[in-house]
């Protein structure tokens, strides 16, 4: 049987993303999917996100990419407090303007900190990039009710910080460090954009297309030659470098991969209907958890709403006088948030794990794609 140099496991952002550095390079390799796309899951028009909905500009490799969606204003979001949605921009967030700025500065601080870890991430693991800054590493000890507390950010957590990492973390911030916590308040620190995922998934695998090979892989072991065997669609291929590209509930039915301290699920829901008068006309509203069981309720371009929800069916007549459920998607592993331990990306010899068990999102699985083709290029 012919071996292959690399068989990459999975067509999400990480995956592409390490098919098309080794494209680059003139590597031999094939791509095996279930799907290409993963979480940029969009509706059939490619209008409205069904996964991943946002990046920041922040996220410098992706961009080029992924770049060009609409413009997402904080003076566009609402927050709702237990009453109704408020704005960020209101005398009442005045009252907290020193706490504020101190956040701004340490959000500042960890912002050309990530852009540090994420240059050094195509190179090194993420784990030794970690290592590398100790304040980023301090941030991922540190329970992030603990931050709220000791920067007097009590009232604008309340009202604003926990219903938007609620939104987008899906669990409560206090279950999580202040490393992720930061994270996430970058969609409030940088300019934020929808993500146009079509356009991603047209131009990653450009010039490459004919490698990727559409197959559910059930099996993934070691031959008594050294080379690593994989079984996909009723067919075996053999190869000396494998990487790991999705998910970790889909990855340990095959293989033993790392455990993220949280797999979060999620259902999205594409709802047409008239919002009742408290959210009406207001085009993003974030919930906090202990009152809601949807996180988000955001407008699209279609005229119709996405809902991230913790539950199945939600009551969505607390939001709407009418409404119809267009679309329902279930995502088990939606987000992942990681705890004290970050994992090395190297499992064994010529086994890479890229996807999100570190860092979660767009930006952060396309460089462990990058890193994975880097390490199979050096190596060789
Ligand atoms: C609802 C939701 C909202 C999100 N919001 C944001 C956001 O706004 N911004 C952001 O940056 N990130 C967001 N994320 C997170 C982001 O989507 C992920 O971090 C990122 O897409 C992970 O990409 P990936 O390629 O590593 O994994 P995935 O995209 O999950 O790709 C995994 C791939 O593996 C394939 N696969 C699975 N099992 C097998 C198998 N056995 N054999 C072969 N192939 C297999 C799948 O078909 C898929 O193509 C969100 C995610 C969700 C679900």
């Amino acid at each position: 049987m012919p071996s292959l140099e690399t068989i990459i496991i999975g067509g999400g952002v990480s995956g592409l993303a390490c098919g098309r550095a080794l494209n680059a390079r003139g590597r031999d390799f094939i791509l095996l999917t279930k799907e290409v796309g993963g979480r940029m899951l969009t509706s059939r028009s490619h209008k409205v996100n069904y996964g991943a909905s946002y990046i920041t500009e922040d996220y410098e490799n992706i961009i080029p990419y992924m770049g060009g969606g609409k413009r997402i204003w904080t003076h566009h979001c609402y927050f709702h407090d237990g009453k109704r949605p408020v704005s960020f921009y209101r005398w009442r967030t005045l009252l907290e303007i020193g706490s504020l700025i101190r956040l701004y500065r340490i959000a500042g601080d960890f912002r050309k900190r990530m852009r540090r870890l994420r240059q050094n991430s195509l190179w090194h693991s993420q784990k030794e990039a970690l290592e590398a800054d100790p304040v980023l590493k301090a941030y991922t000890r540190q329970p992030a009710a603990e931050f709220v507390k000791e920067n007097g950010l009590e009232y604008l957590n309340r009202t604003y910080f926990s219903p938007l990492f609620n939104s987008t973390g899906f669990i409560e911030y206090d279950k999580c460090n202040t490393f992720a916590y930061l994270d996430n308040l970058m969609a409030l620190v940088c300019r934020t954009y929808v993500a146009d995922h079509s356009r991603c998934c047209r131009l990653l695998p450009r010039g490459w297309e004919e490698k990727i090979i559409q197959g559910r892989v059930t099996q993934l072991h070691r031959t008594a030659d050294g080379l690593l065997e994989v079984r996909a669609g009723g067919k075996i291929y053999q190869t000396e470098n494998v990487v790991l590209a999705l998910p970790y509930h889909n990855a340990r039915l095959f293989y033993n991969v790392p455990k993220p301290a949280h797999n979060i699920p999620v259902f999205v829901l594409e709802v047409d209907g008239e919002r009742n008068k408290c959210c009406r006309n207001k085009e993003v509203v974030f919930f906090r958890p202990e009152e809601h069981d949807i996180t988000i309720l955001w407008q699209q371009v279609t005229g119709t709403d996405i809902i991230f929800s913790k539950i199945r069916d939600p009551e969505l007549k607390r939001y709407y006088t009418r409404h119809r459920i267009i679309n329902r998607v279930y995502w088990k592993t939606a987000v992942v948030l990681s705890g004290t331990e970050w994992f090395e990306q190297k499992l064994e010899t010529g086994v890479y794990l890229a996807s999100d068990y570190n860092i979660c999102g767009l930006e952060d699985a396309y460089i462990t794609g990058v890193y994975a083709a880097n390490q199979i290029c050096e190596s060789s």
